[in-house]
């Protein structure tokens, strides 16, 4: 494997490899020990469109998947979603020694993963990203659905036996969606790898014709500071919170704008911006801001905070952020380049930062 990954229980290969999916079923094999009864596979339609297919074909005739697919879109990721495939599931019927696979992106694997979280009280999945952002949502076993009073409130812990990731497949996803899953990449490299994030800068200039051998590397030093940051976090508690950087003003803007205005990775790009500032206000100290974004907006990100916003709402939904205390915002912020930390901060400290970066008061 490109890598394996510890988890709780036990360990899991991520394999990471061009084309890998007209092999997938001898992959998931290698992978599962134990007898397998039956497989269903839970795809994104999108996705189906474009790959089922070659999915399908990698599997022996006597031992065909079940396929149910899923709507493309964060809605799909609701109870009535989930209540769905479990009754699918269970019609099938799924048992004990029964795998699920995951195919598509971030939405896909949390709410498949949270189906095989729960159904029987938990049967193995395999995750097979196809989004550059599903990089960092299938390692790490978080699982989960939306609640209409929030993103993310229901969900379970639960690793895949594995994660398949065919870097072939991200050639068919629009460019926002590779600016989307970028920004956490280029975080990972903030958090944990400078040298990698110096690696990004001179290898990826843009989006379109990044080389093969260079997009599996990424992907996979990328999974890499997210796997030791959640194999850390077993051990210490509070460092997966480092994962955080740029996601208390990002998560802000995509609730103060509504959800799907800016994808994920471009209100996180915005909020990383900000958060370096933040700490070189903090910390009174100088980070690279100027060539980060420089070369963030090569890559066509906006990093200025929309229009139309006013410091006050940003703040107050800073505050609702569960990480708060009273008249101080937890931020992840660098102390220096790859040394995050966790810091409450007065709110007067960002909001004359907000007010100096051109927003309303
Ligand atoms: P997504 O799953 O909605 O996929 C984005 C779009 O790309 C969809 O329209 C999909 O149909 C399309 N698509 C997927 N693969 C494609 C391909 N290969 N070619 C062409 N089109 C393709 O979005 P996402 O950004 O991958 O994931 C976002 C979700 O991930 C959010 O719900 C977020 O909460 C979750 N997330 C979870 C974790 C975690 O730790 N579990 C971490 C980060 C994000
Ligand atoms: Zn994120």
């Amino acid at each position: 494997p490109s890598l394996t990954i510890a988890s709780e229980k036990n360990s899991y290969p991520v394999f990471i490899q061009g084309g890998l999916r007209h092999e997938c079923f001898s992959y998931i094999r290698e992978a599962l020990q134990k007898s397998v009864s039956s497989y269903m596979i839970m795809i994104d339609e999108n996705v189906a469109d474009l790959y089922l297919a070659d999915l399908l074909a990698s599997f022996p005739e006597n031992i065909q998947p079940t396929v149910t697919k899923i709507a493309s879109g964060e809605g799909s990721k609701s109870i009535e979603k989930f209540s769905q495939l479990l009754t699918e599931a269970l019609e099938v019927p799924l048992d004990r020694q029964s795998v699920i696979i995951a195919v598509g992106g971030g939405v896909t694997g949390d709410l498949a993963g949270y189906v095989a979280a729960s159904y029987m009280r938990g049967i193995r999945f395999i995750q097979m990203p196809t989004t550059l952002l599903a990089h960092d949502s299938s390692v790490g076993g978080k699982t989960g659905i939306n609640h209409p009073l929030g993103k993310n409130l229901i969900g379970a812990f639960h690793a895949p036996s594995a994660v398949l990731y065919d870097s072939d497949m991200l050639r068919t996803l629009p460019e926002t969606e590779w600016r989307s899953g970028f920004a956490e990449v280029v975080k990972h490299g903030f958090i944990k790898d400078t040298a990698f994030l110096e690696w990004l800068e001179k290898k990826v200039m843009s989006f379109s014709d990044i080389p093969s051998d260079i997009l599996n590397e990424m992907l996979r030093r990328s999974i890499a500071v997210k796997a030791e940051i959640v194999q850390e976090d077993e051990k210490e508690n509070g460092v997966r919170a480092f994962l955080n950087y740029g996601h208390t003003l990002g998560h802000a803007l995509e609730s103060e704008l509504g959800y799907g205005k800016l994808t994920h990775g471009e209100a996180v790009a915005i909020g990383m911006a900000f958060a370096h500032k933040l700490s070189e206000r903090v910390f009174h100290t100088t980070l690279p801001t100027k060539t980060h974004e420089i070369y963030m907006t090569k890559l066509g990100y906006q990093l200025s905070i929309p229009e139309g916003i006013s410091a006050a709402s940003l703040l107050q939904r800073m505050k609702l952020d569960k990480k708060a205390e009273h008249n101080r915002i937890r931020f992840v912020l660098l102390e220096e380049m790859g040394k995050p930390v966790l810091l409450p901060v007065e709110e007067q400290v960002v909001l004359d930062l907000l007010v100096s970066e051109g927003v309303n008061a």
